[in-house]
């Protein structure tokens, strides 16, 4: 079996980023620089891959070709039904254990003094998803606003913390929604990672983009794309989303009995190309590049970014309702450090730690968060008078 080797080589440079106590908004600091290369190489056995992007094994390679040659389309559908609140309750062994799923999943807002206390000496940093975490579910799509309130409180929160919106969606559409220039984003599921915008007249606008693993998979997404929202336009109510680094094929609005219908449809178009791959979310088929990167690796990379790699002494907190949160979850998890919170009214498998149960929850927790850290803010200073 062939060792597949990876180096990911970051190199980054920042003025303060030895100085960043609690308190500092990194993110509203316009003299942080950064300088960072990236190189990818894959394999002793191999060349490496073209354009440095990690390559896929043969094997993965047919593995990805079985699935989309049909196994899966049942499992995906049943899938999307269980994690479809409205048929939750179709899981017996979940919804029995309502009791022992919060027991085990606090109320994040119930649990905010020993959070806050489980954070004391390190530096919160907030990532956000966007749908359903943020903003509400909604049938269709382009219309999933966040509200006036909401979007107040996130700009309140990253005047506080280090903020990032790490969305499935297209990176320009969650700008959009969100309309935050302070925050980073990091759109297609990570794939597309920007900074916040600089205010110097001097700065290109793309000198802020800082990654995209992706970009050579543009041209087949593109063809992708237009042959999906060919082949599925027979199914009333299908979707199909161009998020730029990855495609997204939205169930909301159609029948559920279409279901295996559109799921087959989509799976006949992907069969011609093994190099995507297929996953499930809520009422959502996504397609992406068979890549190594996924919300979990974005977190990762954005707290490199943040001049927190190998840090002892910052405190992630990752927001987020969806499957594809659970890689972020699951970092976290695995490295100790901060928490998920996820956004379900129902119990879900999942790596979080806490949970609240819909977008105004998240909004309150978020603004307790900004009322404690104002309220220490001032404390401190007074401390000091
Ligand atoms: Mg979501």
């Amino acid at each position: 079996m062939l060792m597949w080797v990876v180096f990911l080589v970051v190199n980054f440079f920042e003025e303060r980023s030895k100085n960043m106590g609690a308190g500092q908004n990194v993110f509203n600091d316009g003299k942080a620089v950064l300088n960072m290369s990236i190189t990818v190489t894959v394999s002793a056995q191999k060349p490496p891959a073209p354009h440095g992007y990690i390559s896929i094994s043969r094997k993965k390679l047919l593995q990805n070709l079985e699935i989309n040659t049909g196994a899966r389309v049942n499992a995906w559908v049943d899938s999307m039904r269980a994690s479809s609140p409205t048929h939750i309750k179709s899981t017996p062994s979940l919804s029995d254990d309502q009791g022992s799923w919060n027991l085990h999943h606090p109320s994040a807002l119930e649990m905010f003094e020993q959070i806050i206390e489980a954070s004391k000496g390190k530096q919160i940093a907030m990532f956000l998803d966007y749908d359903g975490t943020l903003s509400p579910i909604v049938e269709d799509p382009d219309r999933a606003f966040m509200s006036k309130k909401m979007r107040k409180t996130v700009r309140k929160l990253a005047k506080c913390f280090p903020t990032a919106i790490v969305s499935g969606r297209c990176r320009d559409k969650v700008y959009k929604f969100v309309k935050l220039a302070e925050l980073y984003y990091a759109g297609s599921h990570g794939m597309d990672i920007k900074g916040p915008e600089k205010r110097s007249k001097s700065t290109k606008d793309n000198e802020s983009v800082l990654f995209q693993p992706a970009s050579e998979f543009l041209p087949m997404i593109d063809e992708v794309y237009k042959q999906l929202v060919e082949t599925t336009k027979s199914t009333p109510g299908a979707k199909v989303e161009n998020n730029k680094f990855c495609l997204s094929v939205h169930f909301r609005c159609v029948d559920e009995k279409k279901w295996s219908e559109l799921a087959q449809q989509v799976r006949s178009v992907l069969k011609e190309y093994p190099k995507l791959r297929l996953t499930q979310g809520r009422k959502v088929l996504e397609i992406r590049p068979t890549i190594k990167w996924d919300k979990g690796k974005a977190l990762e990379f954005l707290l490199e970014s943040l001049g927190f790699a190998n840090c002892t002494d910052v405190f992630p907190v990752y927001i987020g309702d969806d499957r594809t949160d659970e890689d972020a979850f699951k970092i976290l998890r695995d490295r100790g450090q901060g928490f998920g919170i996820l956004v379900s009214k129902f119990p879900k498998e999942t790596s979080a730690s806490y949970s609240l149960q819909e977008p105004d929850e998240v909004m309150d927790f978020l603004r307790r968060l900004v009322e404690w850290k104002q309220l220490s803010v001032q404390a401190r200073a007074q401390s000091r008078m």
